[in-house]
C-alpha cells in the first residue's frame, strides 16, 4: 500500500511527498502492537478513560485545596506563637524572681535603719563620736533604701510589661488554634466529600474495567503511565483528541483502510485512537 506514489509525475510530488512517511508511521504503530479488539470493547475503553480522568481530577482537587496552604501558614504562625509564648512566661518568671530578691534587699536595709533608729531613739548611746557614727550611718541607709526601692519600681515596671506580653502573645496563640482547628475541619469536609465521590466513581470503574479484555487494558494502563493519565482518545473530526492532532486525508484514509477490530494508535501521542462515528472516517 502506497509504494505507488513513487510512480507519480512530478508534478504531483509536492502534495504527495509526505506520504510514504506518514504511511511508514501509521504501519509501524498499529503493526507493533498487534492488537484486536471489537470496536465495543475499544468503545468501552474510552469510557474507562473517562472515569479514570475523573479519578484523576478528583486526586488533584484533594491535594490541592486551598485549606492546605492556608493549614500551613497558620500552623508555622501557631508554632512560632508558642515559642513566643514560652519565652515570655520565661522572662515573666525572671522578673518575679528577681523582684522576691530586691523587695529582701530593701526590707534588710529597713529593718537596719529601724534597729539603729531604735538604738538612737533609746538614749542608750551616748558618746557624741558614737551618735555621730549612727546618724551617718542612719542617713546612708535611707539613701540606699531610696535606690533599692527605685530597683523595685524598675523591676515592677518589667514585670507589667512581660505580664501584657504573655497576655496578648496567649490571646494571639488561642485566636491560632481557633483558626487552625476551623481550616482543618473545612478541609477534612472537602476530603469527606471528595473521597465519598471518589468511591462512587471507583465502584463504576470496577464494573467497567470488568468487561474489558486484559490485553487492551494491559496497554491502556501502560500508556496511562507514560502520556500524562491518558491513554486512550477518541478519534474526534480528524483529530486525536489526546493530543489535538489533526490527521491529513493520506493518515485519516490509512486509518480507515485499518479493519474494525484493528487497535490503532496515533501517530504522534502514542495513545489508543479510538473510532467513533463522529471520527471523520
Ligand atoms: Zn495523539
Amino acid at each position: 500500500m502506497g509504494r505507488g506514489d513513487q510512480g507519480l509525475p512530478p508534478g504531483h510530488r509536492p502534495v504527495d511527498r509526505a506520504r510514504p512517511h506518514v504511511l511508514h508511521r501509521l504501519t509501524r504503530f498499529t503493526g507493533a502492537l498487534r492488537l484486536n479488539a471489537a470496536p465495543a470493547d475499544q468503545n468501552r475503553l474510552l469510557d474507562l478513560q473517562a472515569i479514570d480522568s475523573k479519578l484523576d481530577q478528583l486526586a488533584h482537587r484533594r491535594r490541592s485545596l486551598p485549606e492546605h496552604a492556608e493549614i500551613e501558614k497558620v500552623t508555622a504562625d501557631h508554632t512560632a506563637l508558642k515559642d513566643l509564648v514560652v519565652a515570655a512566661e520565661a522572662q515573666k518568671g525572671d522578673t518575679a524572681r528577681e523582684l522576691t530578691k530586691a523587695e529582701q534587699d530593701v526590707e534588710q536595709v529597713r529593718s537596719r535603719a529601724a534597729r539603729n533608729q531604735q538604738r538612737l531613739d533609746s538614749g542608750a548611746i551616748t558618746s557624741p563620736k558614737d551618735l555621730e557614727n549612727l546618724q551617718h550611718e542612719i542617713g546612708s541607709l535611707a539613701k540606699r533604701q531610696g535606690d533599692l526601692e527605685d530597683v523595685v519600681l524598675e523591676i515592677m515596671e518589667r514585670q507589667e510589661s512581660a505580664k501584657s506580653r504573655v497576655e496578648e502573645l496567649s490571646a494571639r496563640l488561642e485566636h491560632s488554634t481557633v483558626v487552625l482547628t476551623e481550616a482543618e475541619g473545612r478541609r477534612d469536609a472537602a476530603f469527606a466529600e471528595i473521597d465519598g465521590e471518589a468511591e462512587k466513581v471507583k465502584r463504576d470503574r470496577e464494573t467497567v474495567a470488568a468487561v474489558i479484555p486484559a490485553d487492551l487494558l494491559k496497554v491502556y494502563t501502560k500508556l496511562r503511565e507514560t502520556q500524562g493519565g491518558v491513554g486512550a482518545a477518541r478519534l474526534y473530526q480528524r483529530r486525536c483528541e489526546g493530543c489535538r492532532t489533526e490527521f491529513s486525508i493520506t493518515e485519516l484514509n490509512a486509518i480507515k483502510a485499518e479493519p474494525a477490530d484493528k487497535v490503532v494508535r496515533c501517530e504522534n501521542c502514542s495513545r489508543i485512537l479510538v473510532r467513533t462515528s463522529d471520527s471523520g472516517v
